[in-house]
């Protein structure tokens, strides 16, 4: 059986159930790349360019590791992920990224580019191009498409009702696809007493190499997590009217999140996670500290991260951030 790889990183957060579930049903084995370590990482820094955001950094240290284990590689190249009036868009990292990867790493095996552009190109008629070049019958692909949508519309719903990703992957893979699972922020840590709001792309927060597993630490700290994914596009729509005229998707989402969450009572605090080198995050977080934020918000903390960001700073901003809380709320 054909094995194709996807790198666990950027879209994999936002997509990956509906990709294994589409590759599978065309008749390929999924092969994912291990989780994010050090090694990992070194490999992907050293072979790109030295000012680029560490997410994509992230994303060469995963083809890196997969490129010898598979027949192909899987490689989603993501231009606009919304219909909009106006025309928007993702990163151009996100929109380069397949031409980025081919121009610069070298023994690759053929890529599998997945286009998702949906002002310009239905998501039907990319699968049928996915399927078509993996010589599956249109009614196989028919099939698939269907079956990769109900999957993703099912973790996207576990995602709403709290799970991180990786838990929503394995309620929906696991055949778990009720309410089960624990939500975000759940974990081991003392009772929960402080609800903190992270804001941040997935592939920052939920990769835990990087963010030094930031919710993890949070919950440890007796804080219950909640992250954009819990607030319904329909409310961050509402919150965006405020604040028109921004074009990237992806951010438009974070400046809606946050704007909800600065906005409400039960929140006692609010983590905005970023990436130094990544130009439309630098915007977007000017403007929420600047014009999300008002006197009666919570306390507002943003967190630079990039490959250099070390545990001990980590943990140091994140306790003196929840202490700060505590003590301002007059918890001990
Ligand atoms: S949005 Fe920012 S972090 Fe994400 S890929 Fe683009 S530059 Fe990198």
């Amino acid at each position: 059986m054909l094995k194709v790889g996807i790198p666990r990183a950027l879209s994999y957060y936002r997509y990956f159930p509906f990709f294994k579930t589409l590759l599978e049903g065309l008749g390929t084995e999924v092969v994912l790349s291990r989780p994010t370590g050090k090694r990992l990482l070194e490999d992907g820094v050293r072979h790109c360019v030295d000012d680029i955001c560490v997410p994509v950094k992230l994303f060469y240290g995963h083809v890196l590791e997969l490129k010898d284990r598979v027949d192909r590689l899987f490689i989603t190249r993501l231009v606009s992920v919304e219909k909009s009036d106006s025309d928007t868009y993702t990163c151009p990292k996100l929109i380069g990224l397949p031409d980025m990867i081919r121009s610069s790493v070298e023994g690759l095996p053929p890529v599998i580019e997945f286009v998702i552009d949906v002002q310009n190109r239905s998501l039907r008629s990319s699968t049928r191009r996915l399927g078509e070049a993996l010589n599956a019958s249109p009614s196989l692909i028919k099939k698939a498409f269907s079956r990769s949508l109900d999957v993703q519309a099912r973790y996207d719903e576990k995602l709403l009702g709290g799970l991180t990703p990786e838990d929503a992957m394995e309620a929906v893979f696991s055949g778990n696809g009720s309410s089960d699972g624990v939500p975000a922020g759940s974990g081991d840590g003392p009772t929960p007493d402080l609800n903190i709001a992270l804001i941040g792309h997935e592939y920052l927060l939920h990769d835990h190499f990087i963010s030094h597993n930031l919710p993890g630490r949070l919950s440890r700290l007796g804080c219950d997590v909640e992250y954009i994914t819990q607030v319904p596009p329909d409310v961050i729509e509402s919150e965006l009217a405020r604040y028109p005229g921004i074009s990237w998707s992806y951010e438009k989402e974070l400046l809606g999140a946050a704007s909800h969450f600065l906005h409400r009572e039960d929140i006692d605090g609010v983590m905005l996670v970023v990436c130094f080198a990544c130009g439309p995050d630098s915007i977007v977080g000017e403007i929420i500290e600047r014009e999300v934020r008002t006197e009666s918000s919570p306390p507002l903390t943003t967190l630079v991260l990039d490959e250099h960001t070390g545990q001990a700073g980590v943990a140091t901003r994140v306790e003196a951030f929840v202490d700060l809380i505590r003590r301002s709320r007059g918890k001990p």
